[in-house]
């Protein structure tokens, strides 16, 4: 039987040597005599796991001293709203930029808090294209800009970072430790852990020092970024086995070479799979090719009366989760960094074949 590859946009499949090693130590940890979701957060065992992995995280992004890193429940939903609460710092107005889905929730969230300004909009394209930088409309004395450079659902991102005055927020979920990026040009980076981090149950906060301190009055303590950074993440009980899984990801991570290793990966994957749907009439993708995403590759088929058929064929190839999200119809294929170059190529080949069939 042919390997099994598996395009979710996640939770999304996880490196094969992360899954072994977590099977090979599931049901006892170390020395810690129990598995790892047995033993306390503040014992010596688990500490060890969790400082391993914030020091791997910051090797690996190259994380500059002045930023604190959480590892906090809430998924990166939970960032829609921490991020207003605490950047504000007596402001009364945020830039937005919205370019598909998520901006869009983050946006609703942050409506509730201030007054938000869409300084770019890329609705009336379908989230297809984002507008020329230039010609944003920046609120100069708002507390932010909030962005997401990539869209998970619509496949488009950013080959650059927003260039403004004031703190940069990402909302990174699908896209961090992609690519290589300079962490000191943002306030706060955030991303659910469940597609280049490890499992869900768990979201991943780098925020620069000067912006922690200033939580707006009545919200909830665990919600307030010095709370977590004061406790080290760990106020309450934090979400252990996601914690103990990131830090095998960003191990295995290490190990391929780091980010410059994996981008080019990245970028290959990515190029041989928009190279595929471009020189077919069969398949195809409607994103400006600039800001094509690497990571979530949506396409259609010329002929949606055959989805149906493209995603029973394709599943019994052993090439599973190839459904676009409802929101855009037909097909979306993920591929993060576990993805291997082989997981593409058997997808390319059996989107060539099944045009061979039915095109
Ligand atoms: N932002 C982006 C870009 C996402 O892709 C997702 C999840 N797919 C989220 C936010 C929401 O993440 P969570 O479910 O961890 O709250």
């Amino acid at each position: 039987m042919s390997e099994i590859y598996n395009f979710s946009a996640g939770p999304a499949m996880l490196p094969k040597p992360v899954l072994s090693q977590m099977q090979a130590e599931l049901t006892e940890y170390g020395n810690a005599r129990a598995s790892v979701m047995e033993i306390s957060h503040r014992g010596a065992d688990f500490m060890q796991v969790a400082q391993k992995a914030q020091q791997d995280l910051r090797d690996l992004m190259n994380i500059p001293d002045n930023y604190k890193v959480l590892f906090l429940q809430g998924g990166a939903s939970s960032q829609f709203s921490m991020v207003p609460i605490n950047l504000l710092r007596g402001k009364t107005s945020v830039n937005y930029a919205n370019t598909g889905h998520w901006s869009v929730k983050a946006i609703a969230e942050a409506k509730r808090y201030a007054n938000v300004n869409i300084c770019t909009d890329s609705s009336a394209n379908n989230f297809t294209d984002i507008e020329d930088f230039s010609n944003w409309k920046i609120d100069q004395d708002a507390a932010y800009l909030h962005y997401t450079p990539n869209e998970t659902i619509a496949g488009l991102e950013f080959d650059y970072i927003p260039a403004v005055d004031m703190p940069v927020v990402a909302d990174m979920s699908s896209s961090i430790l992609s690519r290589e990026i300079d962490v000191s040009k943002f306030g706060v980076i955030y991303a659910g852990a469940q597609k280049n981090i490890g499992i869900s149950g768990l979201a991943i906060v780098i925020v620069r020092e000067d912006l922690i301190g200033n939580v707006l009055a009545k919200q909830p303590i665990l919600f307030d970024y010095a709370t977590q950074t004061n406790n080290d993440s760990m106020y309450n009980t934090p979400s252990t086995f996601p914690w103990y899984v990131a830090g095998r990801v960003f191990e295995w991570l290490k190990d391929q070479g780091g980010i410059s290793a994996i981008e080019v990966i990245n970028k290959n994957k990515a190029q041989k799979l928009y190279q595929a749907i471009d020189a077919s009439d069969f398949y195809s993708n409607p994103v400006n090719p600039k800001y094509r995403s690497r990571m979530n590759i949506p396409f259609s088929l010329a002929d949606e009366s055959l989805d149906k058929l493209f995603l029973e064929t394709s599943y019994n190839a052993n090439l599973l989760t190839l459904k676009g999200h409802k929101s855009v119809g037909g097909m979306r294929a993920s591929i993060y960094n576990a993805m291997p170059q082989s997981g593409v190529d058997a997808l390319i080949e059996f989107m060539a074949d099944f045009e061979k069939h039915y095109g």
